[in-house]
């Protein structure tokens, strides 16, 4: 058996893997053996198909060693004509700590800039900053035993139940022991609000606004800990006063807010009464154009109220990625030198003594943003992007392709094919999540091993080697002669105690003399890891802050609400869903993870929908000033009058729409540099759809439809399902055979089956190659049911029986097999259409029944609130 972690968020799971077979594993302290429906999905994520395999120079296969060498020397010659800044690195949350480090040391200690900056810059860069700000240094200091000490939870701008599935469970598990209150701060009515004792609906950008009001609330109260902030924090009264003059009243906040002032007063009270307090935030605080401000404006009234670094209370960030905080560890952001140093005259001079550089960079670099701006106006004249798809997934997504487009020099490394790897002059095959070894770090500072549990493939190589053979070719072979990642690791244990005497935190000084056998089996262990002694799980509950005078500093926030943007009304939200993955190069791949949210779609207010004329599950144009998509409307009020929302997974790969990002501004925090990816000015109006259809196909390729019609593929187990519509009327050409073939891709030769009704506008098309079903194509005019093609999807790829044969263009079966509906329980492939009959038939009226009859909700529970919601819904009749 092989002790690894599961790759995906923040919370930093356990997997444990015999027989090839990924589990939870039982013994990690982070999820004790459960793993969400994206944990317990990836052994399905192993396939091999569209993995890369082997370098590539310019579109034709190279080797290692011509691939390397022409990078270094590309290095060397920019670097001599235009400076070490014309050369820039952008990585990823993804990478292990090693990987990191390898980079990191490469850009900053040897070529001598600061350009390399991470996508965790897209993911909690606000909760750094505000970090510093407060504490000095970038620290969460509490752990995740605090959720299930805390009497108080609150949530903000953070749907856990969808983005961090196992620790929610760990809440609600609590919950259910302590009756923890929960109250839940989002625009949003997500699954992690419907579960929230109180939900808070606020206006978009409010959050600094609310908890300043807290503050002064809570000064007004008399409700601060005079005594611990006298001895441990300044700025108190400056903030209070700041406070106060931006947020004078509850009632002000409520009006400013959008929210009830009688649910303002509520959670205010419940925050001031309660002393064990748990502020748990994530991407709704951070991807803001002041998401540090509202981090701080948070930590403000932790510090008040000296509710912090004590069992059940403390400000809690949650990171995104997997390994953002072994990211913020190394310095992979921009404004980091590494191991939480800054670029102070001493700082610089101490990594340089330590790392024996000839030039470490005097500088902070480019944060994302201005990264792939300067790429865009030629100052970056090469970038190397690694684990990631900026072509997708950065602001003005398609301002950063036309960027690398007039790029002379672009590098990606990745293990899979995406928007980006197509943009680059030399690819660069990573091995992926099951082929590395080193450490991750998760969001409560517990470090854990990714461990191999299988070969590379091809030729697919670690990060790490790749930037340590780029440095030996470049001429600094031996300050990167690691022979494997315990001796980076043991290297970067030692930076973090370099010269350290308690002033940093972040110190792994006990770890420093690790041997190979020692970091093999190292068991998960939360930082800091001093040489003498340890804190203990949680910080700063007695003061001791990393700053000069070791007080931590509240800061005088003066929030204000953004004003609307006249002709983009509407306030583009973007966010994650439940089974899917940043821009799904692995869980896009999974049939089941693809079937609880099979297209994308944009959620509208029926308020908002009814100005625009737009209908659910009907086509939609959404337009910024940065660029225009179309896409399905989903209509319900779980958004506010004047939000829309769309998930952030969607790529050209999976569909028409392609990302979202291309829409979204490129606005950022002025101290973080983090995007504001959550209120983009957008404006919405219907598309007249003429046609829709159903593809089903063995094989995944763009269907090529043309411009003036929409699509969006899914993979099933045994082929691709593809929606499809359009606002042009079906030229007749499409019925006629040549193409038709073409976009079943069929042989000439291929026997085609055909069903029409041009009266009705019905058509209906199978293809048979050598006796099986290779497609399956259902057409029919806007608002056509055309589910019965659920029915030909077991037979794709196989031998059709005679009987299939004749009843499959019916759309009917004579099995009389139901056609399965939307997944609600990914782990356990249950579908909504079961569950609703579970409900309807046989009166099954809680989770826990429906549970025991189905096993729907018993593993991860990330799919509960639907479950709740479903049973609410067919609650009338299974009463009747
Ligand atoms: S909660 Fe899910 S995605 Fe996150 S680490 Fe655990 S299994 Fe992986």
């Amino acid at each position: 058996m092989t002790r690894t972690t599961c790759p995906y968020c923040g919370v930093g799971c356990g997997v444990s893997v015999a027989d090839g077979v990924p589990r939870g594993d039982a013994a990690h302290p982070a999820n004790f053996g459960k793993l969400c429906s994206k944990g317990t999905a990836l052994g399905e994520t192993l396939a091999l198909p569209g993995r890369l395999v082997a370098p590539t120079l310019h579109g034709r296969a190279a080797s290692w060693d011509e691939a390397l060498d022409f990078i270094a020397a590309r290095f060397l010659r920019i670097r001599a004509d235009h400076g070490p800044d014309a050369i820039a690195f952008y990585v990823s949350g993804q990478f292990l700590t090693e990987d990191y480090y390898a980079a990191n040391k490469l850009m900053k200690g040897f070529i001598g800039a600061a350009n390399i900056d991470t996508n965790s810059r897209l993911c909690m860069a606000s909760s750094v900053a505000g970090h510093v700000r407060a504490f000095g240094e970038d620290v969460v200091p509490g752990c995740y035993e605090d959720l299930e000490e805390a009497d108080l939870v609150i949530q903000v701008g953070s749907n856990m139940a969808w983005c961090h599935p196992v620790l929610y469970q760990r809440l609600m598990a609590a919950r259910e022991k302590r009756g923890t209150r929960i109250v839940n701060i989002d625009p949003r009515r997500t699954a992690t609000a419907e579960t929230a004792d109180l939900h808070l609906a606020i206006a978009s950008g409010g959050d600094a606004m609310l908890w300043s009001g807290l503050l002064a609330f809570l000064a007004e109260q008399d409700l601060l800990d005079r005594d611990w902030t006298a001895t441990h924090v300044s700025g108190l009264e400056e903030s209070i006063a700041a406070a106060r003059a931006a947020a004078p009243s509850a009632a002000f906040v409520a009006a400013a807010t959008g929210l009830r002032h009688q649910d303002v007063i509520r959670f205010y009270e419940m925050f001031a009464r309660t002393e064990r307090v748990v502020t748990l935030y994530s991407q709704g605080v951070n991807q803001s154009a002041a998401g540090t401000d509202k981090v701080n404006a948070i930590l403000n009234c932790h510090l008040a109220t000296a509710r912090i670094g004590r069992p059940g209370m403390g400000p809690f960030s949650l990171t995104g990625q997997p390994n953002a905080m072994g990211g913020r560890e190394v310095g992979g952001l921009a404004n980091q030198l590494a191991a939480h140093m800054g670029f102070s005259p001493v700082e610089i001079d101490r990594v340089r003594r330590f790392w024996r550089s000839p030039a470490v960079a005097a500088n902070p670099g480019l944060k994302a943003v201005d990264l792939f701006e300067a790429v865009g106006d030629g100052r970056v004249k090469a970038v190397w992007i690694a684990a990631t798809n900026p072509a997708d997934s950065m602001p003005r997504a398609a301002a950063v392709r036309e960027a690398l487009k007039k790029c002379p020099l672009v590098i990606v490394a990745d293990a899979w094919s995406t928007d980006t790897t197509a943009l680059a002059h030399v690819v660069l095959p990573a091995a992926g999540w099951a082929e590395k070894d080193g450490t991750v770090t998760n969001s409560e500072r517990r470090i854990s091993r990714q461990r191999a549990f299988r070969a590379a493939p091809g030729q697919a190589r670690p990060d790490w080697w790749m930037f340590a053979e780029v440095a030996r070719r470049m001429g600094w072979g031996d300050a990167f002669a690691w022979r494997g990642p315990a001796g980076i690791f043991r290297e970067h244990a030692a930076l973090s105690a370099f010269e350290n005497d308690g002033a940093r935190v972040f110190d792994l000084g006990g770890l420093t003399d690790i041997d190979d056998a020692a970091y093999d089996a190292l068991a998960p262990l939360q930082w800091p890891v001093p040489r003498h002694g340890s804190p203990g799980p949680r910080l700063f509950g007695r003061g001791g802050f990393p700053t000069p005078d070791g007080r931590a500093r509240m800061l005088a926030l003066s929030p204000r609400m953004a004003a609307s943007a006249g002709d983009f009304p509407l306030t583009l939200n973007t966010g994650r869903t439940r089974d899917q993955w940043h821009t799904m190069t692995r869980t896009g791949r999974v049939a089941r993870l693809m079937a609880h949210a099979g297209v994308p779609t944009l959620t509208l207010h029926p308020q908002d929908a009814a100005a625009c004329a737009a209908t659910h599950g009907a086509l939609v144009r959404v337009e910024s000033r940065h660029g225009a998509l179309v896409t399905r409307a989903a209509i319900d009020d779980s958004v506010r009058p004047g939000d829309v929302f769309a998930t952030m997974h969607w790529t050209d790969q999976f569909s028409s729409s392609g990302p979202i990002d291309r829409l979204v501004h490129a606005l950022t925090d002025p101290v973080s540099g983090q995007p504001d990816l959550k209120g983009t000015p957008v404006r919405v109006s219907a598309v007249a759809e003429c046609w829709r259809g159903t593809l089903l196909r063995l094989d995944g390729d763009d269907p090529a439809l043309g411009p003036s019609a929409w699509w969006a593929k899914a993979p099933l187990e045994n082929g691709f399902s593809f929606e499809l519509a359009g606002w042009i009327a079906l030229a007749e050409e499409i019925h006629a055979e040549g193409k038709l073939r073409k976009l079943l891709q069929i042989p000439a030769d291929a026997e085609l089956l055909t069903y029409s009704d041009p009266r009705k506008a019905i058509f209906r098309y199978a293809g048979i190659v050598r006796g099986r079903l290779a497609a399956c194509l259902f057409l029919g005019p806007p608002g056509a049911d055309l589910t019965g093609i659920v029915l030909a999807r077991p037979l794709l790829g196989r031998e059709l029986p005679a009987a299939e044969r004749v009843t499959l263009l019916a759309g009917v079966s004579v099995t009389g097999a139901a056609p399965a509906g939307r997944m609600v329980c990914a782990c356990f492939s249950v579908s909504e259409d079961r569950i609703i009959a579970a409900i309807r038939d046989n009166g099954l009226d809680s989770p826990a029944r429906i549970g025991a009859a189905l096993k729907a909700g018993t593993n991860c529970g990330s799919c509960l609130p639907e479950i709740n919601r479903l049973i609410g819904a067919q609650a009338p009749s299974v009463v009747s």
